[in-house]
């Protein structure tokens, strides 16, 4: 039997979904990494989507693009928060893509004429995936967190992989079940029979779940562990804890306290290890002791689904935006502020005067835009501290154009294609993909070089010339604009050395204004807050209401 060099954990869902799976598997690796292994993380969707780009975020949540240009799902973006890596799309992988490298293995004839089977041929491919990534990360241990609930249809196949893996080198693979104990409220009791239900469907995979994270609103109690260690077959030491906190940041540390790597480390048969948490703990103790906030309204369409606000399309932006406040000492209340308002009753406006600071995200589509740009109007008339993100900087050079140098039809060519000032225009190869419906993939996507414009405020932030940040957009400003933009006051301060493209524009006679055509809020974390987002929220601070 071959004995395998790494580790893998494998982290599947019970019950439902939306219970921190991903934030759980970020912890894992979290503990791991103070513990002084190498480590990275692999998301397995079951979606037939190549990737996460083309999937409405409001259904979905955030696309998370990394430094080489994948667009993942949004917790490759918890995995780098929690373990301060850079991942690539090795890291990630869907069922179309799987699919995809099979059926494209299968026309080259690298099967020699075999038949290719749903199994084992898919599940081996979800295997090869995984190695490779432990592979190329050089990782002791590898968390392969699987998309979706175990019971569904969906996710069978990655089930199998990690059924595979198993077999074939039982010390390598570990499982846990992150499941969920709801307490009702008509009864008052966390019930159990859920997670045992999960725990049967897991076997009927195959698979034993060697640790269960019993997540809920309470802790867990010493019957309803026993319980679960009972029905579930999990040694009752294996049922591990995990009550609702404050801050996710919080969720390693509530873990490790229930020596949850080491519960790990024994499934591989190693020996159990201190891990060295003091920084992260620092860290956690400064954010609980957070009195004041500041507030902040995020301005923007797909807010929500039916009754609910879906937080979960921009949730790098709002970490971004905590770790930023947390440095100055403050914590975030963000509104998010529906900009069709705007449109519908222009005087709702003022509503934004309570703001400390205004942030526009990114964004695509007509819906909303209007009201954006008037929001921005009011940003920079009031001299609110303003960061846009992507489309936010776009539609605040079209607003600049607008209304500070008087042309009044400019525009996004995204908004009106026929527009007669396109501020915002799109590469003719760009087109191309759009008339012949290439959309997936096909963004101007990943980290690109951006060089800093001496004496910028931009510059100062970063402390640097060079920076590289990463991209996710298919229009760009027009630098037909670019002289006449400048000489008003809104300064081109960053460029892409190759292409010559406008990155960062900045407004000179104004406390805060910056609009990055990049999406900075990939590139936050917890202990090392964003430039941009840190000197954004200091001024924002300082314009206290
Ligand atoms: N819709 C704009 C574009 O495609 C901005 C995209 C974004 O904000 N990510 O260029």
């Amino acid at each position: 039997m071959e004995k395998s060099k790494h580790k893998y954990v494998f982290v599947v869902g019970g019950v439902l979904s939306g219970v921190g799976k991903g934030v759980t598997t970020a912890s894992l690796g979290n503990i791991f990494k103070s513990k002084g292994f190498k480590v990275t993380a692999i998301k397995a969707d079951p979606y037939i989507n190549v990737d996460a780009g083309t999937m409405n975020p409001v259904e979905h949540g955030e696309v998370f693009v990394t430094d080489d240009g994948d667009e993942t799902d949004q917790d490759m973006g918890n995995y780098e928060r929690f373990l301060d890596v850079d991942l690539t799309s090795t890291n990630y992988m869907t069922t179309g893509r799987v699919y995809t490298t099979v059926i494209q293995d299968e026309r080259s004839m690298k099967y020699k004429g075999k038949c290719v089977q749903v199994v084992p041929d898919i599940p081996k491919e979800i295997i090869r995936r995984i190695e490779a990534a432990a592979k190329k990360s050089d990782s002791d241990i590898a968390l392969i967190e699987i998309g979706g609930t175990v019971g569904e249809y969906e996710n069978i196949l990655f089930l199998e992989a990690a059924r595979m893996m198993k077999l074939r080198d039982p010390s390598s693979v570990a499982f846990v079940l992150v499941s969920y104990l709801p307490v009702p409220s008509h009864l008052g009791e966390m019930k159990t029979k859920p997670t045992q239900h999960a725990s049967r469907a897991l076997s009927s995979a195959g698979i034993n779940a060697d640790i269960i994270i019993a997540r809920g609103e309470k802790k867990l109690d010493k019957p309803r562990r026993e319980k679960l260690a009972v029905f579930c077959g999990v040694h009752h030491e294996n049922v591990v804890s995990a009550p609702d906190v404050k801050s996710i940041y919080e969720i390693p540390l509530t873990l490790e306290q229930q020596d949850m790597g080491n519960k790990l480390l024994k499934v591989f048969g190693w020996p159990a290890r201190k891990s060295n948490m003091s920084e992260w703990k620092k860290f956690v103790a400064r954010n609980n002791r957070v009195e004041n906030k500041v507030k902040i309204a995020v301005i923007g369409k797909y807010f929500g689904t039916g009754d609910y606000t879906l937080a979960d399309s921009y949730v790098s932006v709002i970490e971004a935006a905590k770790h930023a406040a947390l440095y100055n000492g403050v914590y975030p209340e963000l509104d998010w502020v529906d900009s069709e308002v705007f449109e519908k009753d222009p005087s709702k406006i003022k509503k934004l005067e309570k703001y400390d600071g205004i942030i526009v995200p990114g964004g695509f589509g007509t819906r909303g835009v209007e009201g954006i740009i008037k929001a921005i109007e009011f940003a920079r008339k009031r001299k609110i501290p303003y960061l846009g993100l992507c489309y936010g900087m776009q539609l605040a050079t079209v607003e600049f154009v607008r209304n500070v140098i008087g042309r009044t039809e400019a525009n996004t060519v995204e908004m009106n294609p026929d527009t007669k000032e396109p501020v915002i225009h799109i590469n003719p190869n760009q087109e191309k993909n759009v008339r012949e419906n290439h959309y997936g993939g096909t963004m101007r996507l990943g980290a690109y070089d951006c060089i800093l414009e001496k004496g910028s405020k931009t510059r100062k932030a970063y402390g640097k010339r060079k920076i590289s940040e990463r991209h996710r957009h298919r229009y760009e400003f027009n630098n037909d604009y670019r002289e006449l933009i400048e000489k008003a006051g809104l300064k081109v301060v960053g460029v892409n050395p190759e292409s010559d493209l406008v990155e960062i524009v900045e407004l000179a006679d104004h406390p805060f204004f910056v609009g990055t055509q990049f999406h900075p809020e990939f590139k936050s974390r917890p202990m090392t807050p964003h430039p941009l987002f840190r000197e954004f929220v200091a001024a924002a601070l300082k314009n206290k209401k």
